[in-house]
């Protein structure tokens, strides 16, 4: 694939876990990146980027824009011809999901299209969506055709009060695809990642990622862990599919990026081998009856625990390989490079 380095490249959210490793691959290729903060005055979340930009070819320029500032990505975007629209809070822990969720991810998301729109030299845009967007709850993929996820399924069951993360991604991408539809000078292209994993392209991350594998290996588990179905890749792997997205000239339409179909209590059961003298992992699974009863006291809700639960997770992601070209990693490969990485920050001790 050959990434175009005659235009700069806007990549929103440059300080996120995902874009972290979008801009290396830029970098490394020679491309100029304009990548969007929202506080270039933060010099340790963005020294990694400098390092990166300084090791290779590539040009890095920091632009100052917020999701919720209607205009603000007009300048960096300016003579771009692929937009890669990553940013969007991704944490589950949230008191107003309208304020901290769907506001900054669908009104981000129509401020960064509308001015794709007016930006000429704009052909491409990439909106880093989600497999949450196709699916609410993990029981309702036995609905899916076939019992498997695929990039024609929507997500009709999260809200406000149920998966409000789920929800914020959903009419985020809705929100894109009616901005896209509705002109046809540029190519709207969805990447829809499961759960992203992997070690972080710089220090700090605040991706909740993080916080779901720590709570494999911060004895939260040590009792067990949940047969709680999901997808998981590795967050290189979810950077290609973006670099894919972004230059092959055919990508097109919502592409699922998943490599491995599994449960959090196996994810961790892999880390066993390697980390298992250093870390209290989980060795077995939580009934889910035990799960049901104490939900509202480990924060969780019933309705969330019988809906997902038990089910198994399934995903058709033969058009990420077929159309972008992706192989993925070994989920152990994946989840050791990471736990490796959050043991040397000491990113296990409990709060
Ligand atoms: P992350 O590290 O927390 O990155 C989120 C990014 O969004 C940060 O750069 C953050 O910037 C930016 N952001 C949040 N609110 C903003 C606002 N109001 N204005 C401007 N920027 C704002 O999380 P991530 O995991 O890399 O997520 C990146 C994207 O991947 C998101 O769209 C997420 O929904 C999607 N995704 C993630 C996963 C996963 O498992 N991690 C799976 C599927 C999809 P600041 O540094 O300024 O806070």
């Amino acid at each position: 694939m050959d990434i175009d380095t005659t235009h700069p490249v806007l990549v929103t959210g440059a300080t996120g876990y995902v874009a972290g490793w979008i801009l290396k691959g830029l970098l490394d290729a020679g491309a100029t990146v304009h990548a969007t903060v929202r506080d270039p005055g933060a010099t340790s979340r963005l020294r990694h980027l400098v390092d990166m930009a300084d090791a290779g070819p590539g040009t890095l320029r920091f632009f100052r824009a917020d999701l919720l500032e209607e205009g603000s990505y007009a300048e960096p975007m300016a003579g771009c011809r692929v937009v890669l629209h990553t940013a969007s809070p991704f944490k589950n822990d949230v008191k107003d999901p309208q304020k901290e969720l769907v506001d900054p991810a669908v009104l981000g998301t129509r401020t960064v299209l509308e001015t794709a729109d007016a930006t000429a030299s704009v052909t491409r845009v990439v909106l880093t969506s989600s497999v949450v967007a196709i699916y609410g709850d993990v029981a309702d993929i036995a609905q899916a055709p076939g019992g498997r996820l695929t990039e024609e399924v929507w997500n009709t069951t999260s809200s406000l009060d149920h998966q409000p993360y789920s929800y914020s991604k959903t009419v985020a991408e809705r929100e894109a695809w009616s901005i896209a539809d509705a002109q046809d000078r540029w190519r709207l292209v969805a990447v829809n990642p499961s759960l992203v994993i992997g070690p972080a392209a710089g220090p700090q991350p605040t991706s909740d990622s993080f916080a779901i594998v720590k709570s494999l290996g911060d004895g939260t588990m040590r009792m067990g862990a949940p047969r709680l179905g999901m997808g998981v890749v590795d967050v290189r792997d979810v950077a290609q599919a973006h670099l894919a997205a972004a230059f092959l000239p055919d990508a097109s339409g919502r592409n699922i990026v998943s490599g491995h179909e599994t449960t959090i209590l196996e994810l961790g059961q892999t880390l066993r081998e390697r980390f298992g003298d250093r870390l209290p992992l989980p060795n077995r699974a939580i009934p889910k009856g035990l799960l049901w009863l104490v939900a509202p006291a480990v924060g969780q809700t019933r309705r969330f625990v019988s809906r997902n639960v038990g089910f198994p997770w399934r995903a058709d992601t033969s058009k990420s390989r077929r159309e972008l070209g992706l192989t993925y990693r070994p989920m152990k490969v994946t989840i050791e490079d990471m736990v490796e990485q959050m043991l040397e920050a000491g990113a296990f001790a409990k709060a």
